[in-house]
């Protein structure tokens, strides 16, 4: 894609501080450093987001995301976890349309990362679970 700032990024045409490639992937710091160490792993090959993955592009992206992550995690003693994400569309936050997984550092639970979600488990009743689990349930496979 002639476009996309992460394919210019694989090129080589845009800079980055990579700190892992081979032929499947790179794995570079995130220009915005949500905390220290923050790193994206991208597939080399364009595809917008998780929707567009075939099965073994997955597991080729998927089987060196934990190698690239205990590397960021042994880069400094101080930190103690990490999130890992992955932001699919724009209402889901992402902004760059090319795939890319978030491995974000976590030092303290006062970092400069927060995730929010609500617990709305009391709005639901089991039928209305039921409900929803079958409509996935029915399009696995697509
Ligand atoms: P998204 O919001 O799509 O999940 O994440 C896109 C990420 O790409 C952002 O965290 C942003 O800081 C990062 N980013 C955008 N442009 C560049 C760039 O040119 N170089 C690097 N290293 N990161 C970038
Ligand atoms: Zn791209």
């Amino acid at each position: 894609m002639k476009d996309c700032i992460f394919c210019k990024i694989v090129r080589n045409e845009i800079p980055s501080y990579t700190v892992y490639e081979d032929d499947i992937v790179k794995a570079f710091l995130d220009i915005s450093q949500g905390t220290p160490g923050h790193t994206l792993v991208i597939p080399k090959k364009h595809i917008a987001n998780i929707f567009d993955y075939d099965e073994e592009l997955a597991s080729e992206v998927f089987a060196r995301i934990p190698k690239i992550a205990r590397a960021v995690k042994a880069s400094n003693p101080d930190i103690k976890g990490m999130n890992i994400l992955n932001n699919n569309g724009q209402v889901a936050y992402q902004s760059v349309f090319h795939s890319h997984f978030h491995l974000i550092p976590r030092y303290t639970n006062n970092d400069d990362f927060k995730m929010i979600f609500k617990d709305n488990s009391k709005k639901y009743s089991p039928n209305q679970l039921k409900a929803i689990q079958e409509s996935i349930e029915k399009h696995i496979g697509d």
